[in-house]
């Protein structure tokens, strides 16, 4: 307690407290200067930086010189005293060297800087002080009291450290003040203290020299340093004004090029954010006055982003930016450094890329999976199956694939339309989907092909319960749906490692069963056997075969008589195509109009066969019908007409004589196409037959949307009246429907006299079947096709009317 009393009681008794007023306002004034020039030197840079740095040194020296002997001519020890100058000068220089040092610390970019900075001033202080009592000359000894004299220094030091770091800490004139007032502080406690330190004791044996200053003329000195700290202090003020008008410039003028820019921009110092774009603030949802002198962390929370902006390249980051409402927006940053207000800061560019994240995704969505559906792709699909195969392996567990496929598919989009199509897929994909567990994977590999992957089975009998359960849910939802569309699906089943290891083989193994399952009835599994193999290798064979067929010669027309049912008489012939393969023997058109059929092939053979039976029509001396079936692949032919034409033309047959025959699905395909098609082909004055009437889709509308010369009645029809009474009512039907539309009908299929007994009840006009005669070689016909009068065709033919 008794240190601080000595130095209030050195103050107030030993001192003329006007003098120490006047000491402490210089003081203050020469504290408040240095801090604001302090600021100053922060922002500049190159030469001028030096500049600057050398006179706040100087007002900063020179404040604490000129404090100390205001301060000491308040002091008035009462006996003789003046000055030695050589020691009064090396004090002054010693105070700017030290506080220069201290001040160029305390601007250097290290830790804790300021503080270091702020002690060498005070270190400076002291340095001045105690040289400054060394040169004070006086008829006495002067007695130190070492604690003092200590506290002295580490008061010094401390408030200095203290006055840097308040007064560097903002630009905020608040803060400003705070430094400068610890600065006063650290120089009068300092020399205050130390004064208390001191204790003179007269003596009149020490002479004062000769050069010593006296006081009187040091006042003067002191006076001028004064001044000079105020001019400078107005200079300082100066500049600070001209400083603040040009940043305030700047600061408008970037703020608005800033908020002319679509992209988000940040301006920081350091890591501290000092404005931002209007664009940043629509982006992070925050008001620009909560991000001001915020932390760049409060915007992008992970340290590793930052990390990499700040210390990286240029070169654009992908960061989150997190917004006010607490969720998080991909953005990209760019940093560069500019000069903001005269000093070095960082812009950084935000751009939004959630878009551009959301279309990748989209994109990566897209490229593996079905967009239909949902499900993943075929190339999804071949991935995981690489890799399922692979674990299956590994663990010793079993997989299974299964290959499915709807049944009668093409029909649904036929009848339905597409979007019926679609809709039924969907509907699939999510039964199936339900039925499986996460470890299972359901695929859509093209159209109506699916295939599920199921990893780690017990056993064969496992998949085939999953493939049981899969129909069986089918099943249930064909009752409960709405469009009545019947959907059932086949199903072909191989397993890993038994059947293969490899994806390839696997895939064409299950393929294989479930060509299998098709075959053999659809709506049913089967599981991969090594015969099967040999089913596929052999229908590849024939394709091979049936593209040479029609060049060797191998393809032939039988033709089967159609009659009149009331006179029994021949009216015409149905030409059908037969094909003498060179090892299997005689192969009938449903084995391989199909296979035409899908490799295309069957153009050729079709415009053969029309060519053909018209040939051979014409020569006959009979004006007979004949009858050429035509696929649905051949309808939708855009020469076909021209085809027509042509082949009437070179063979000479008159167009009555020709009647085309095709089914329902060749019109439902693309009803307007297959109209404009049987159009033309009316036109040429061909006749075109409804075939297979009753099969399909039996449908009204189509038989409305064309003037069809005729319908022919499906065989099976026939082959049921006399033990089905809605076979009967059927055929009843359709006779009634030909008569109302004006089209005659022709029952084909007709095998015992009971069914030709109950065509002529029913008052059907013609007819065909092996009962009326079988197809044959046309020369077997050449009585009826050649003879003069018309004739019976069979031997099997009873005679409907009985001869006059
Ligand atoms: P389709 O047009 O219904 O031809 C009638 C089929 O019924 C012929 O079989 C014929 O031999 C058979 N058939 C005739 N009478 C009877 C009978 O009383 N009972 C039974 N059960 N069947 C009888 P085919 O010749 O095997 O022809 C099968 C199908 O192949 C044809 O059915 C037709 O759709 C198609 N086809 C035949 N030739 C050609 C052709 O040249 N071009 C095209 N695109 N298709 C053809
Ligand atoms: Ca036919
Ligand atoms: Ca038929």
């Amino acid at each position: 307690m008794w240190p601080f009393l000595k130095v209030l009681n050195c103050i107030t008794t030993e001192h003329d407290l006007r003098l120490v007023g006047l000491a402490v306002v210089i003081c203050a004034l020469a504290s408040m200067t240095a801090i604001n020039l302090l600021h100053h030197v922060r922002g500049t840079n190159g030469h001028m930086r030096l500049v600057w740095l050398a006179v706040s040194a100087t007002t900063t020296g020179f404040g604490i010189w000129a404090t100390h002997f205001i301060a000491m001519l308040a002091f008035s020890p009462g006996i003789p005293n003046a000055y030695n100058i050589l020691l009064t000068g090396i004090s002054l220089i010693a105070a700017i060297l030290l506080t220069g040092t201290g001040l160029a610390v305390a601007l250097a970019p290290i830790r804790m800087g300021t503080w270091l900075g702020g002690a060498i001033v005070g270190g400076g202080i002291a340095a001045m002080h105690y040289i400054g009592m060394a040169a004070f000359e006086i008829q006495g000894r002067i007695v130190w009291d070492p604690t003092l004299v200590a506290a002295s220094i580490v008061l010094g030091g401390l408030l200095g450290a203290a006055a840097l770091a308040a007064g560097l800490h903002s630009n905020r004139w608040r803060w400003r003040v705070v430094g400068a007032l610890l600065l006063t502080l650290a120089i009068c406690s300092h020399h205050f203290t130390a004064m208390a330190a001191a204790s003179i004791i007269p003596d009149p044996t020490i002479e004062v020299s000769d050069t010593a200053v006296p006081s009187g003329l040091l006042a003067i000195a002191v006076a001028l340093a004064s001044f000079m700290i105020f001019l400078l202090a107005l200079a300082g003020v100066g500049i600070e004004v001209r400083d603040r008008r040009r940043g305030e410039l700047e600061n408008d003028r970037m703020r608005r090029l800033a908020n002319a820019a679509v992209e988000g921009l940040l301006i920081c110092d350091g890591e501290t954010i000092v404005t931002v774009n209007d664009s940043f603030v629509a982006l992070a949802g925050l008001p620009a006055a909560a991000m001001t002198g915020a932390k760049l962390e409060r915007c992008f929370p992970e340290e590793e982003t930052r990390l990499k902006l700040l210390q990286g390249s240029g070169a654009p980051i992908e960061a989150d930016l997190l917004r006010a409402d607490g969720s998080r927006t991909p953005v990209e940053l760019v940093l560069r450094p500019v000069d903001f207000a005269g000093k070095p800061h960082r812009a950084i560019a935000v751009r939004d890329i959630q878009a551009r994240k959301q279309a990748e995704q989209r994109i990566r969505f897209l490229a593996l999976h079905d967009t239909l559906t949902g499900l993943p792709n075929r190339s999804a699909f071949n991935r995981k199956l690489d890799h399922d195969i692979e674990a299956a392996l590994a663990m010793g567990r079993p997989l299974a694939v299964m290959c499915l496929d709807l049944d009668r598919f093409k029909e649904v989009n036929d009848l339905f339309g597409h979007a019926a199509g679609d809709e039924t897929l969907q509907v699939v994909a999510q039964r199936i989907v339900g039925m499986l567990d996460d470890s299972q994977t359901l695929a859509r590999l093209s159209g109506d092909e699916f295939a599920i992957i199921v990893p780690a089975i017990s056993g064969p009998a496992m998949a085939g319960r999953i493939a049981e359960n899969i129909m069986e849910s089918l099943r249930v939802s064909n009752q409960n749906s709405e469009t009545h569309t019947p959907v059932s699906v086949s199903i072909g089943i191989a397993i890993c490692p038994e059947d293969a290891t490899d994806r390839q083989t696997l895939l064409t193994h299950a393929d294989t069963a479930l060509y299998r399952a098709k075959n053999e009835g659809r709506g049913t599994y089967r599981f991969f056997e090594m015969a099967m193999g040999a089913a596929v290798r052999d229908r590849r064979q024939l394709e091979h075969d049936l593209r040479h067929a029609g060049e060797r010669g191998e393809l032939e027309l039988v033709y089967q008589p159609q009659k009149d049912i009331r006179s029994g008489t021949v009216v015409g012939f149905e030409a059908l195509v037969r094909w003498q393969h060179p090892t299997r023997g005689e192969l009938l058109p449903d084995l391989f109009i199909p296979i035409a059929e899908e490799t295309g092939l069957i153009l050729q053979i079709g415009e053969w066969v029309l060519r053909t039976a018209c040939r051979e029509a014409a020569s006959w001396v009979q004006p007979l019908t004949i009858a050429v079936n035509v696929s649905a692949i051949q309808i939708h032919a855009a020469s076909f007409p021209q085809t027509v034409q042509d082949i009437l033309f070179e063979t000479r047959l008159p167009p009555g004589r020709l009647e085309l025959e095709i089914t329902e699905t060749a019109m439902i395909r693309d009803l307007g196409r297959a109209l404009a098609t049987l159009s033309r082909i009316k036109t040429l004055g061909a006749h075109v037959v409804m075939d297979d009437f009753g099969t399909g889709y039996s449908s009204l509308a189509n038989l409305r949307a064309f003037p069809f010369d005729k319908i022919k009645i499906d065989g099976s029809f026939i082959k049921a009246v006399n033990v089905n009474d809605g076979a009967a009512t059927i055929v009843r039907a359709v006779l009634g429907l030909g008569r109302g539309l004006g089209m005659p009908v022709v029952a084909e299929g007709v095998e015992t006299p009971s069914e030709l007994e109950f065509l002529k009840n029913e008052s059907c006009t013609e007819a065909q079947g092996f009962f009326l005669g079988a197809p044959a070689d046309i020369a077997s016909f050449r009585q009826t096709t050649h003879g003069g009068a018309q004739i019976d065709a069979g031997p099997n033919v009873i005679p409907l009317v009985p001869k006059a």
